[in-house]
């Protein structure tokens, strides 16, 4: 991973060739960009009126209120290792941390914080304070040899087998079987939100390591967010591909591969059911038999609200966090998320939450806020779940109804007509069980059976969130393959 911490190639590009990008997400701006430090003339094929895809900010409800349609919280960006090699701060990006990244409100109206620095972690879990930082420790101290680690195609032989073998330890476990480690069900009501990350069940194997994924940046790096919104993750990469000499069109879907110009490398931000449907006559028939069979995940039913004040939580420490976890115990939390897998709504959603006008205030009018909501729910779900999801913010939160200047409801079939790769609503790109993490999208992973043909969403390694580690990954292996190295 060397190679992601150094500028080497921006001064002296040396490959000729051209390359197209279909996709502005992340993934494909990291891919963009990667090519076009090597020496490549880029061009990125964008099918909405603005870049970014899932890292995008809008005025979703009133005007002066900026709203993330997709990601808002980013561990994974900050602690991106590619992201990190670039000078994106030349470019206007600003992360904003808040004094605790996470809070988790209960019904006996306090909240347990999850604090970034271990020590104070430790102080605030009580009886579960050695315990919770003996699971994570080694990892959070040694975050920059770890993340190259985990944000990687696997199966790989690892760089830091010691550090790995650790992880694997604890981490190729259920949720369920970590927070038994703890003795509060606080703690295991907090463990049980970071692992609902995963959509999986909180039984499932990797459900766990998800829990831990979860917890470890946010000692790590934090859980910041960019100030302006997740818009400015996808500016300052823009900018920077700009620099490149790259190039991004918008308003300018790729319906099938001959749309693009002549080119030596067409790299897909897309899922596999668009790209059986653009390059599906230059593909070969086992390849996309194995496309065919790619599952995607559950979806999110989405609210972007405008405030006319904070929210009023009951437990005022949730002030602290830009995060909240709504949905009480780990045996909540877990009927939640067991209920999606199984294909149905539940009754008392797990609800994600981002405040995050309480620390950047350029995202409402003064003395005004913003919120961002949401909940799983089966992959095309049509059900309403605004009223469970404002039930459980009103659970922690009472009067909250009373704030609300403004919503925008997105249910899967609106989030998909956003951005083409959310697929049934499916945030993730598609499933990250045992069996998609190994093959992702098959076994190939970035390469296709069309020698000049990748893709480079988070439907490969390492999958989903705003880290760029797909496009980095795909880009570099397209570029040893076209120099013959
Ligand atoms: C509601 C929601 C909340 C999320 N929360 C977080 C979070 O807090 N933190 C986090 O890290 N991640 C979060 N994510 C996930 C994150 O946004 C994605 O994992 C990430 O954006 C994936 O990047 P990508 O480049 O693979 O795909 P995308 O970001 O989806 O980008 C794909 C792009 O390709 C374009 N495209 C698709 N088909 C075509 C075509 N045929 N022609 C041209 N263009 C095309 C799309 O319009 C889109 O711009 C969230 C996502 C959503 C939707």
């Amino acid at each position: 991973m060397a190679d992601a911490h150094s500028h080497e190639c921006v001064d002296k590009p040396s490959m000729k060739g051209k390359a197209c990008v279909i996709g502005s997400g992340p993934n494909g701006l990291a891919a963009a960009i990667v090519l076009a430090q090597a020496g490549l003339e880029v061009q990125v094929f964008e099918a909405q009126p603005i870049s970014g895809g899932g890292a995008r900010t809008m005025e979703l409800t009133l005007p002066g209120f900026l709203h993330d349609f997709g990601s808002a919280v980013h561990p994974l960006a900050v602690g991106s290792p590619f992201f990190s090699s670039l000078p994106l701060h030349e470019y206007g990006l600003e992360w904003i941390h808040s004094p605790a990244p996470l809070a988790h409100p209960l019904d006996d109206g306090t909240a347990l914080l999850l604090e970034r620095k271990l020590d104070d972690a430790r102080a605030s879990l009580g009886v579960d304070g050695e315990a919770w930082c003996r699971l994570v420790r080694p990892f959070v101290e040694h975050w920059n040899e770890f993340a190259p680690e985990i944000l990687r195609p696997q199966p790989a032989i690892p760089k830091h087998p010691w550090l790995m073998a650790r992880f694997a330890m604890s981490a190729l476990r259920s949720a369920e079987t970590i927070a038994g480690r703890f003795q509060s069900g606080r703690t295991r009501a907090l463990f049980a939100g970071l692992a609902a990350h995963s959509f999986l069940s909180l039984d499932e194997v990797l459900s766990g390591a998800f829990g831990m994924l979860m917890a470890i940046p946010a000692h790590a790096v934090g859980w910041p967010i960019p100030r302006g919104g997740s818009q400015a993750i996808t500016d300052a990469l823009c900018g920077y591909l700009e620099k490149l000499g790259g190039a991004v069109h918008t308003s300018r879907r790729v319906d099938f591969l001959e749309a693009l110009p002549k080119c030596d490398l067409v790299l897909c931000d897309v899922t596999p059911r668009q790209l059986l449907a653009i390059a599906g006559p230059s593909l070969a028939a086992y390849y996309k038999r194995q496309l065919q069979r790619f599952r995607y995940g559950p979806g999110v039913f989405k609210v972007d609200y405008a405030l006319r004040e904070p929210i009023p939580w009951r437990a005022s420490e949730c002030k602290r966090a830009i995060t909240m976890h709504l949905g009480g115990t780990f045996e909540e939390i877990a009927a939640s998320e067991k209920a999606v897998r199984s294909g149905k709504c539940a009754e008392k959603p797990f609800v994600l939450l981002a405040q995050p006008s309480l620390f950047d205030s350029s995202r409402a009018e003064e003395g005004k806020h913003t919120a961002w909501a949401y909940c799983h729910v089966p992959n095309g779900s049509t059900e309403d779940m605004l009223p469970r999801i404002e039930e459980q913010i009103e659970r922690f939160a009472p009067g909250f109804r009373e704030i609300v200047l403004a919503r925008r409801v997105f249910s899967c079939e609106d989030l998909e007509s956003m951005d083409a790769n959310l697929v049934g609503g499916d945030i993730n790109g598609g499933v990250l069980d045992l069996r998609q993490f190994m093959a992702r999208p098959t076994w190939q992973q970035y390469t296709t059976s069309a020698r000049d043909i990748y893709i480079c969403s988070a439907s490969t390694p390492p999958g989903g969130g705003v880290h760029g580690m797909c496009g980095y990954h795909a880009a570099k292996m397209a570029l040893r393959r076209f120099t013959g190295a």
